[in-house]
C-alpha cells in the first residue's frame, strides 16, 4: 500500500498478509451485502462495529470502546514488519490509526456515500481546519519545476478560518494563488478562473455565515472537464441533508465539531473522498484511495490526528443525526419566519425561505435523507439546516444592543449546537480578515449569525423578541 516500501516480504510476513486478506475480503463483503443495504439511521447507529467485533476483540462492549493507547503491541518481528510497511491493517501508532477513530471514519465514509453507488473512504482529523489543510495540500505539491505556478479556485463565501488558511498560509506564505469566485452561482466565473496551473476547485455550501450555495453537479462537471477534483466543505448541511459526493464532488471536508458533534464536547474533523478521483497529480495511490493516502503519507508526517475519546464522542452524537437535523431545521424555519416579519429586522438569510434568492437552487440539493421512508412524512421533504443569519435594522450599534439583550440564546463563536447560539461575524469569526474582505464576502457589521438549537421554538422566539424590543 505504501509506494515507498517496496522492500522484500519474508515468509513470516507473508503469513500475516495472507491472514489479513480474509479479514479484508470479509469486511468488503459485509459492507457490500449488509451495510450498504441499510437505511441512513441504521448506518449512523452501527457503522461497521459488529457483535462479532465486540465479542471477539472488545469484551462484548455494546458501545465502540475508546482506545486510549498510543500504540499496538505485536506478536513478533514479522507482524511488526508487515504492519509498519502498511501491508496488513493494524493500529501501529495512534498518530496513524486507532480502533476508535477507525469506526468513526467508516461511519462518515458510509454516510457521505449513502444512496449512491460510489465507494468512499475517510481520514479523521483533529479539527475542521486540519481537514481542509489535509484535503488541499496533496494537490499543491510541486510536480517538477520548483518555480512552477500553482493556483486553485475557491468560493469567497466561506468560513473565516478557511479564508485565512487560503490567503495567509497558502497565498502569502507559499505563493500559491487562491482565485476567489465572487458569485458561485455563475459558472462562467468559475470557468474563467481555471487555467493549466489550476490544481482543484473548492466550494463551501451552504456557506458560513452567508449561506452561499452553488450548483454542485455543474461545478463538478466543469472541474472534471479540466481533469481537476472538486472539494466541498459541507459542514453546515451534514450528510443528513446533503451528500456532495453523490452529486459528483470528489472530496468532502467536515468540521465534525459542528452539527455532527451537536453536544459540543470538542473539536474534530474529517476528509471523505471517493475512490479513483480525478486529478492532474501523478500519483496512483492518491487517485485510487485519497483518504488512505493522506492517512499513510501526509498526515503521518504532519500529525493532525484525532483523539480516540473525541472520535467516540462524535460517533455517539452522529447516531441520531437525521432526526436531529430534521428537528433543528424545522425549529429554524419557524424562527426565520418570525424574524422575517419583525419590524426591527432588516433582512433574513435562510435558504428555507421561499424568497431567498438561492432557495430554488438549494431546494434541488437539500433533502432530509430517507424522508420517504419516514412514517411521519412518507415522501421527500426539503430541509435547510439550523444556520441562519439576519441583519438588525439600524446598523452595527443596534445589532450590539440586540446581542447584549439576549437571555436564553448563548453569545459564542460556535454553531451546530443542541443549544441556540448567536454570534456577530464581523467582530468574531470574520473579524481578522478586515472590512474589505468582509464586504467581498457580504458580511455587514449588523449581521447576526444564529444557529437554532433543540429548545422549543416558542422560547427562542420569545428571547429574540424581547432582545429586539430593546433596540429603539
Ligand atoms: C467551523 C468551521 C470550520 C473549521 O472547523 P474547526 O473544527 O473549528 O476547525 C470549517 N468550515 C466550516 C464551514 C465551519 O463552520
Amino acid at each position: 500500500m505504501n509506494g515507498n516500501q517496496a522492500d522484500e516480504i519474508s515468509a513470516g510476513m507473508q503469513k500475516y498478509i495472507d491472514a489479513s486478506k480474509g479479514y479484508l475480503s470479509e469486511r468488503d463483503r459485509y459492507i457490500r451485502d449488509v451495510v450498504k443495504k441499510w437505511r441512513f439511521d441504521t448506518i449512523a447507529v452501527h457503522g461497521l462495529y459488529t457483535v462479532k467485533d465486540a465479542i471477539e476483540d472488545y469484551q462484548g462492549a455494546v458501545i465502540e470502546p475508546i482506545f486510549m493507547s498510543t500504540a499496538q503491541a505485536f506478536r513478533d518481528y514479522d507482524e511488526m514488519a508487515a504492519a509498519l510497511a502498511y501491508k496488513i491493517p493494524a493500529w501501529c501508532y495512534s498518530r496513524i490509526a486507532n480502533p476508535s477513530t477507525y469506526y468513526y471514519e467508516w461511519t462518515l465514509a458510509l454516510l457521505e456515500a449513502y444512496g449512491c453507488d460510489v465507494e468512499t473512504s475517510c481520514c479523521s482529523t483533529s479539527s475542521g481546519m486540519a481537514a481542509i489543510m489535509t484535503a488541499v495540500q496533496p494537490f499543491l505539491k510541486i510536480q517538477g519545476d520548483v518555480f512552477e505556478k500553482r493556483n486553485f479556485v475557491a468560493t469567497v463565501q466561506c468560513y473565516g478560518g478557511t479564508y485565512h488558511q487560503f490567503t495567509i498560509r497558502l497565498m502569502q506564505e507559499q505563493n500559491i494563488e487562491c482565485r476567489w469566485v465572487l458569485d458561485a452561482t455563475n459558472l462562467d466565473e468559475w470557468a474563467s478562473k481555471i487555467d493549466r496551473h489550476t490544481r482543484f476547485l473548492y466550494g463551501e455550501l451552504p456557506s458560513n455565515p452567508q449561506l452561499g450555495f452553488f450548483d454542485i453537479k455543474a461545478v463538478a462537471d466543469l472541474a472534471h472537464s479540466h481533469n481537476l477534483p472538486l472539494i466541498c466543505d459541507s459542514t453546515i448541511a451534514t450528510p443528513a441533508l446533503l451528500r456532495p459526493i453523490c452529486h459528483g464532488a470528489d472530496i468532502v471536508v467536515q468540521s465534525a465539531t459542528k452539527s455532527l458533534t451537536s453536544s459540543g464536547f470538542g473539536i474534530c474533523g474529517a476528509v471523505i473522498a471517493r475512490k479513483n478521483l480525478v486529478t492532474t497529480i501523478d500519483d496512483d495511490q492518491l487517485k485510487n484511495d485519497f483518504s488512505l493516502h493522506i492517512k499513510y503519507q501526509q498526515n503521518r508526517d504532519f500529525g493532525p490526528n484525532l483523539h480516540p475519546l473525541q472520535a467516540v464522542m462524535t460517533l455517539n452524537d452522529m447516531r441520531t443525526l437525521r432526526s436531529k437535523m430534521d428537528l433543528l431545521s424545522r425549529n429554524t424555519m419557524e424562527v426565520a419566519r418570525f424574524l422575517e416579519q419583525h419590524p426591527r429586522v432588516e433582512s433574513v438569510q435562510y435558504l428555507g425561505l421561499p424568497d431567498h434568492p438561492l432557495h430554488e437552487l438549494a431546494s434541488r440539493y437539500m433533502w432530509l435523507v430517507d424522508a420517504e421512508y419516514d412514517s411521519q412524512y412518507g415522501k421527500p421533504v426539503n430541509r435547510y439546516g439550523h444556520l441562519l443569519s439576519f441583519c438588525v435594522r439600524g446598523g452595527a450599534e443596534k445589532a450590539r444592543i440586540f446581542f447584549d439583550g439576549l437571555d436564553r440564546i448563548w453569545r459564542a463563536t460556535d454553531l451546530g449546537r443542541i443549544k441556540s447560539v448567536a454570534t456577530i461575524p464581523a467582530i468574531s469569526t470574520h473579524q481578522q480578515q478586515g472590512s474589505e474582505a468582509r464586504a467581498m464576502a457580504n458580511i455587514p457589521a449588523n449581521m447576526v449569525r444564529l444557529c437554532v438549537g433543540a429548545e422549543h421554538p416558542d422560547d427562542i422566539i420569545a428571547d429574540l423578541d424581547q432582545a429586539l424590543h430593546r433596540v429603539e
